[in-house]
């Protein structure tokens, strides 16, 4: 006999809801926008996008294009409809105009590994644990490791401490910092400097503001895009988990639809090849690509 799938209920394996929202407990790690200040968003960077956009389609110049937006010849929300428009097109080049800047603080050594994965459209500088002498690290303790059980926690605490004190030990015995922190643990804490454009932002907010995405880093991608909502929520409204804009989930680890945002893909292809069949059945066949 074939096995039944087991129910969500009875099968330990299966997923239950969405992953906690890491906003829930204070993590210790900040996110701060250095630049632009809301005065120069306001002012500057959605003329300098529309005037990346209406250069396509204009005969005039760019400098009078933008001339006229700043000057507010140009009506505020044409512009933003005229931005929208493209954004939600893919025409992505109109957004990498813009940056933004940001000093990360306080974030495990974890996060900051995923975070530099990002290549294109953005630039890093981290605090170097080769020049820079850790006399008390500081580390990040999991939200699911304060909860566990005092014999756990109690073993993590002392195996960071152990690791911690072994560096300064190291340190102490004339061991070159470069050396004495291979012994640091991934909880250590880091600080950086983040410079990306618009296009950059939306894409590694798409991937990182995703349930999918590790608590961490999608807490830090909440700390990021209420930082832009506070000088534009206009801007901020285009950071959002990938399949927000997708209007489907393409992640294969929720086909099991656990996390609710968006239907996953293979539920919206399966209602489209049910609504084909019956169009086929009724003799009417729905259009094609060639
Ligand atoms: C939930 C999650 C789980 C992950 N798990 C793992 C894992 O287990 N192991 C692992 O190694 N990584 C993992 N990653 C990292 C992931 O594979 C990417 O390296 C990371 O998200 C950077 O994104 P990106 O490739 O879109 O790069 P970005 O630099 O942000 O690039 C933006 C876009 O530009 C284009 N682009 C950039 N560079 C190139 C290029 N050289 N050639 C062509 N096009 C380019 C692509 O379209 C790309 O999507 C994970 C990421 C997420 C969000």
């Amino acid at each position: 006999m074939a096995d039944t799938p087991a129910s969500p209920a009875t099968d330990p394996r299966a997923k239950s809801g969405i992953p906690r929202n890491p906003g829930r407990h204070e993590l210790g790690m900040k996110a701060t926008l250095l630049f632009p200040n809301k005065e120069i968003v306001e002012r500057f960077y959605v003329p300098l996008i529309y005037t990346a956009c209406r250069t396509c389609y204009s005969e005039l110049d760019p400098q009078e294009i933008f001339r006229r937006a700043v000057d507010g010849e140009v009506n505020p929300a044409a512009m933003q409809r005229l931005i929208s428009n493209v954004i939600e097109s893919g025409h992505g080049s109109t957004i990498e105009h813009i940056v933004f800047t940001f000093a990360l603080s306080g974030v495990s050594r974890t996060l900051s590994h995923q975070l530099v994965r990002h290549r294109a459209g953005v630039a890093f500088d981290q605090q170097s644990q080769r020049y820079v002498k850790f006399k008390g690290a500081a580390t990040m303790l999991p939200a699911t490791i304060a909860d566990a059980s005092p014999d756990l926690r109690g073993r993590y605490e002392e195996h960071v401490d152990d690791a911690l004190g072994l560096y300064g030990e190291m340190l102490e015995a004339g061991i070159p910092g470069e050396d004495a922190r291979f012994v640091f643990p991934n909880a250590t804490r880091t600080n950086l400097v983040m410079t990306t454009n618009l296009r950059a932002l939306i894409h590694m907010s798409g991937l990182r503001l995703c349930t999918m995405a590790q608590w961490e880093i999608r807490r830090l991608f909440q700390l990021i895009r209420h930082e832009i909502f506070g000088v534009s929520p206009f801007l901020g409204s285009f950071l959002a988990p990938k399949c927000v804009p997708l209007g489907y989930c393409d992640e294969f680890n929720n086909r099991d639809g656990h996390c609710p945002i968006r239907p996953h893909k293979d539920e919206v292809l399966g209602a489209w090849a049910e609504k084909k069949a019956a169009a086929k059945a009724a003799g009417r066949d729905l259009p094609v690509t060639d």
